[in-house]
This record gives C-alpha cells, sequence and structure tokens, in this order.
C-alpha cells in the first residue's frame, strides 16, 4: 500500500488488543458465552458491543453508498480527528495545515497530540488560497484539514481548489462534511476510489439529529481504515449508540429528509428577511444549517438577543475574518419566526 509511507513507524508495527470475541471467529452456534468475564443475566447491555461495528457499517454503507471497509466509526468525528493525528503525526516532528476561521477541533487536537498547526487565512469570501496553503507544506507536513461546507462561513468551498490539493499534495488531505447533508452538493464520496489520500469525515450530530448519541464518522481507502481499526479503543461505540442509530437509520430516514428540506427552506426564509434589516450588513452564503451574518455591532445584538429574547446564538466577533459576525443556526419555524420578531424588536431600540 502507497499510504503506508506516510503512517507512524510504531503504529503500523502495532499488534492490536485482541477481543474476547476475536479469538473466536466461527460460525458454530455458541449458547453460552462465558469467555468475557461479562454478568450472564440479560439486560440488554450486559454483553460487550460488537467492536467492528459490521451490523451498523453495513447499514451506512447502504445509507452513504460506501463500502463498510471504507468505513471508520467514532465517539463523535472528534475521536476520528483524533484517530488521524495518532495514525499520521509524529510527535513534534511532523505537522498538519488548516484553514481559518473553521472548525476549533482540528488545532487543539494538534496541541493535544504535541503537532504544530500551521492555520492559513481563508480569503475574504472564504475561499482557499491555495497557493498560501501550498507556500506552507514542508516535508513533514503530514495532513490538511478542511471543512466544506465550512463552519462557521457556511460556504462550500471550490471543488477546483479540494481536487488540486488532493492531487499534488503529497499527505494526507482531510474533508470535514459535517454539514453536507444540507448542501447543493454531494461532497467527495465520489472521489474515494480515485484517491487514496482522502479522508471524509462526517457525522450523525446535525442533520441526523443525534449530537446527544456520540457517533461520527471517516470514510476512506480500506488501509487507511484498517489502521484507524486498529488504533481505536476496542468498543468504541457502545451497545446502545449501535442500536439506536441502527433503528434511526432503518426507521426514520423519511423523517430526517423531511426535517432537513425543512431547514434548508427555513434557512433561505430567515437568509430572505435579515436582509431587510439596517444594522445586518452582510449575510454570508450558506450551504449548512446555520448562517453567519456580519452586523454593525455584533456584541451588543448578541447581548440585546440573550437579554431581551432568551436566544443564544454564537458570538464569531473575536475569530479571524469574522470581526461582527455572528453564527445563527436555523431552528423550528416558531424558533425562526420569534428570532426574526426580536430582530425587529432590536432595530427598533437602535438609536442613531
Ligand atoms: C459539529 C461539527 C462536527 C461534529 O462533531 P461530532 O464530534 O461528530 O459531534 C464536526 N465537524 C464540524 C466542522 C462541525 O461543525
Amino acid at each position: 500500500m502507497s499510504i503506508k509511507k506516510y503512517i507512524r513507524k510504531n503504529i503500523l508495527s502495532l499488534a492490536p488488543y485482541s477481543t474476547a470475541r476475536d479469538e473466536f471467529q466461527s460460525d458454530k452456534k455458541i449458547n453460552s458465552y462465558l469467555d468475557a468475564n461479562e454478568n450472564p443475566y440479560n439486560n440488554g447491555i450486559n454483553r460487550y458491543p460488537d467492536p467492528y461495528q459490521s451490523e451498523l457499517k453495513q447499514e451506512i454503507c447502504v445509507l452513504k453508498g460506501v463500502k463498510p471497509e471504507r468505513i471508520f466509526l467514532g465517539n463523535g468525528s472528534d475521536e476520528a480527528i483524533d484517530i488521524l493525528f495518532r495514525v499520521f503525526c509524529e510527535p513534534r516532528v511532523d505537522n498538519i495545515i488548516t484553514i481559518k476561521p473553521s472548525y476549533g477541533m482540528y488545532k487543539v487536537t494538534a496541541a493535544i497530540n504535541d503537532i504544530k498547526c500551521t492555520e492559513v487565512a481563508l480569503s475574504e469570501d472564504f475561499h482557499l488560497n491555495i497557493n498560501d496553503i501550498f507556500s506552507k507544506i514542508d516535508e513533514n507536513t503530514k495532513m490538511v484539514f478542511l471543512c466544506s461546507p465550512n463552519n462557521p462561513s457556511g460556504n462550500l468551498l471550490k471543488k477546483s481548489d479540494i481536487l488540486e490539493l488532493i492531487e499534488k499534495f503529497d499527505g494526507i488531505v482531510v474533508v470535514d462534511e459535517a454539514y453536507i447533508d444540507f448542501a447543493s452538493d454531494g461532497g467527495y464520496r465520489e472521489y474515494l476510489d480515485k484517491y487514496e489520500n482522502l479522508v471524509i469525515l462526517q457525522t450523525f450530530s446535525k442533520a441526523w439529529g443525534m449530537a446527544g448519541l456520540r457517533l461520527g464518522m471517516a470514510f476512506a481507502n480500506e488501509d487507511i481504515i484498517e489502521v484507524m481499526t486498529r488504533v481505536k479503543y476496542p468498543y468504541n461505540i457502545n451497545i446502545l449508540a449501535q442500536s439506536r442509530a441502527l433503528e434511526e437509520i432503518r426507521n426514520n430516514k423519511e423523517k430526517i429528509e423531511a426535517e432537513l428540506s425543512e431547514v434548508v427552506q427555513q434557512r433561505e426564509m430567515v437568509e430572505a428577511k435579515m436582509s431587510e434589516f439596517s444594522f445586518i450588513t452582510k449575510i454570508f452564503p450558506s450551504d449548512a444549517n446555520f448562517l453567519l451574518i456580519e452586523c454593525k455591532m455584533a456584541d451588543e445584538l448578541y447581548k440585546f438577543l440573550i437579554d431581551e429574547g432568551e436566544i443564544l446564538v454564537r458570538n464569531r466577533t473575536n475569530v479571524p475574518g469574522c470581526k461582527n459576525c455572528l453564527r445563527i443556526t436555523i431552528g423550528t419555524p416558531s424558533e425562526n419566526l420569534d428570532l426574526l420578531s426580536k430582530l425587529k424588536e432590536y432595530e427598533k431600540s437602535i438609536v442613531y
């Protein structure tokens, strides 16, 4: 495998923990499981979960059109991010590149793993400065983290930029697609056949309404997935999470799709109404379930929404490239109407 050269030596030679159920792989019928020191009385959670999450991966394969061998499941995408660092980056030697503004976990996880993280600024309209990124890459750069649709800006990055990076960068390109279900584009799963240095992150936390369950996905070629699986904790996805996710995918796909199209419709409605307010100076185009708005006095509006509306949004004014910006999640139709009426009140209260 040619991705071998990117993997840390200690990880390549790792002999993973072997679970009780690993050591007995057979179709023979078993009545009594006396091999794992579990409590024998069935309460639904007395047995260890499937460390390979085979049933769930099969269902995700159908849902996403990605083979089970190309799926890694983690305790949120955050686990997948951490595992990627541990697989590819030698502490204090290697480095990664990410973009700013973007999701904060890439930088935090780099710091935890003692990996230098270089943040390359996006352009004013939040697209990649591809030449700046190439100029920061050196021989120890192992990964480039991208996020599309990007958080907090909401926009899809340009496909031609991302593909150029995947083709030219001699390392791993991670594309975080946490918000892809809300987007007008299908993302990069179709490129997994073509590029073995591509890793895609997705999650059940946003569109699928399971943030509390903690279930994230990484899609990549089977060699990368095999190594990531070796590094994870054997039982990283608990029995309740596996069974509830299966249930949601099998029974609630149509409900989720209806919610998704409503959120997108509501986003367009909120965007249209917001554009009428004079104190909102810019609404950035969004392919996600939130809007980034630039306003005249972000701190003041943020506080007004809490004090007068009991509405909490995300104040991003101190984030590079987001001066005077608030990030507002699309809520239920009634929450959105409430937000708009509070914005109207705010407009009336402004003293010029
Ligand atoms: C919300 C979000 C995630 C989801 O993380 P989980 O750990 O799966 O909940 C991942 N990436 C981005 C950019 C996000 O905004």
